[in-house]
């Protein structure tokens, strides 16, 4: 597969099958931000209780935290944000287009393409400025006298305020962590690449807090952690890898980070592109997906700075004071969900399920616990009582737990309706036929396979279920 995997063709199944549309489109869209569709909800939610699953339930030094997104001003002059998260912005004349100072080697003008490969040249480029990414607005009914507030950049500062609270309550002591889920909110300059960068997102964030001098074996067992769980929810290892920082390219506060990096198959530059779609070229670039950093003990002594509360742990054991530091696995919820539908994105030829010639089917190979939709129920034809005994299949297997979702759909040629569920990735479609009234049985098709095997329609619910379950391995792979 992988060659024929383009971000038009991402684009394109999306819109066509309800994951994924421009938001405001009958208005004609804005900046780069997108809805949701009924498949991509379930798809992005699957992300997240997986993610919730490796660091909640399948451990138990972690808790869950979910704070407001407006936040009081001074969270944002603790941590650095107000006077430093900002872009250098330039503007060019002749294209009009905005830029990111530190992208330009990356970005062509389109009015006067650099006959240099890698350059913006050739352009009027204004000086380049420093733009604050965070989003401005007003608590309060009147303007003027409200003050002033920021939609927050980041889910984390949100944990860092709320440390005092989760150690009281939570009978937690280092080594544990915090964890949330939820929409940051960035201005930022060039978004794009669909929902690779947008202004409004959403991220998956974790705060572990540690002795400081925990912290480098910590750091170490998060990015082993958080690498295996990309791989273990189906992505080819070798279109993922993990990118130390350079020194130059640290944040402040932070000791050390690497990324987490997919290979998307984005032609353009590395920072985003103000072009949707990357073209059909097939080159691909190592794009991050999630920044795995040691923030020392910088948020918690800002914000004990700030605010005058004291933000550290007192260990009875050894009578020992001290701030903790932080590892910190930072993952955005949209850009992983972009990952797994690219690498799961395959185009085939088989031959036609029915009769006749062969056809192209595109697929997505999902791991089923990602996949929106578990099972189909299709009755092979409207009539002959083909749907009714199809409709109790249907409420036996919706209503099992664990199952997760599963569709009815009892309308057009077989064929057709096989071709949709490969496309929003359903592993099982269950197919009630004749012999279904006879035996009880259904006919059950894997979506990779395409194989086909009958089994008993009591059965279904516990084959179904243990197999969502079961660990899986990527048919990419082989
Ligand atoms: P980038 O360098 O790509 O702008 P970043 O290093 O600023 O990202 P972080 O601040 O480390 O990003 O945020 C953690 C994660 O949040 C990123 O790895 C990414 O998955 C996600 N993220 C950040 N900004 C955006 C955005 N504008 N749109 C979608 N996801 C984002």
């Amino acid at each position: 597969m992988a060659d024929v995997v383009t971000m038009d063709r991402i684009v394109a199944l999306c819109k066509r099958r309800g994951f994924i549309f421009p938001s405001s489109e009958i208005y004609g869209g804005v900046g780069s931000t997108y809805d949701f569709g009924h498949y991509g909800v379930l798809l992005k939610g699957n992300v997240k209780a997986e993610w919730w699953r490796a660091m909640l339930q399948e451990r138990d030094d972690v808790v869950a935290l979910d704070s407001a997104i407006l936040q009081h001003p001074r969270v944002w002059e603790a941590s650095g944000h107000l006077a430093g998260f900002t872009d250098p912005l330039v503007d060019c004349r002749a294209c009009g287009q905005r830029f990111r100072a530190d992208q330009l080697s990356e970005l062509q003008c389109p009015k006067k393409p650099s006959k240099h490969p890698g350059e913006h040249s050739e352009c009027d480029l204004t000086e380049a400025r420093d733009f604050n990414l965070m989003f401005e607005t007003t608590i309060g009914p009147v303007k003027e006298s409200g003050s002033v507030a920021y939609l927050r950049p980041e889910t984390a500062q949100g944990i860092f305020i709320n440390f005092k609270n989760v150690l009281q309550f939570s009978r937690k002591k280092p080594p544990f962590g915090i964890a949330q889920v939820g929409k940051s909110f960035r201005n930022e300059i060039t978004p794009g690449n669909f929902i690779f960068r947008t202004r409004e997102f959403e991220q998956m964030e974790m705060e572990f807090f540690v002795a400081p001098d925990e912290a480098p074996r910590w750091h170490d067992y998060w990015l082993k952690q958080r690498f295996g769980w990309y791989v273990d929810l189906g992505i080819r290892p070798d279109h993922l890898r993990l990118r130390a920082h350079d020194p130059d390219e640290l944040s402040h506060y932070s000791a050390g980070t690497s990324d987490v990096e997919y290979l998307f198959p984005l032609t353009h530059s590395r920072k985003g592109d103000p072009d949707e779609g990357a073209g059909e070229a097939a080159a691909g670039n190592w794009w991050e997906l999630e920044g795995i950093a040691n923030r020392t003990d910088f948020d918690l002594t800002a914000h004990a700075e700030h605010s005058g509360e004291k933000l550290e742990y007192f260990d009875q054991a050894s009578g020992q004071r001290y701030v903790p530091y932080v590892i910190e696995p930072a993952a955005g919820t949209d850009r992983a969900t972009l990952a797994f539908l690219v690498d799961a994105y395959d185009e085939e030829e088989v031959a036609r399920e029915g009769a006749g010639q062969g056809e192209t089917r595109t697929v997505l190979r999902l791991h089923p616990r990602l996949a929106p939709i578990k099972a189909a129920v299709l009755p092979l034809v409207s009539k002959d009582g083909q749907p009714e005994l199809a409709r109790e299949v249907f409420a036996t297997l919706r209503a099992r737990v664990g199952l997760g979702m599963v569709e009815y759909d009892e309308g057009g040629a077989i064929g057709k309706r096989y071709r949709r569920q490969d496309e929003i990735g359903t592993p099982w479609c269950l197919t009630v036929d004749h012999q279904s009234l006879e035996d009880n049985t259904v006919t059950v098709r894997d979506r990779d396979s395409l194989t086909q095997e009958r089994l008993p329609i009591d059965e279904l619910a516990d084959v179904l279920t243990e197999r969502v379950q079961a660990p899986w391995t990527t048919p990419k792979l082989a």
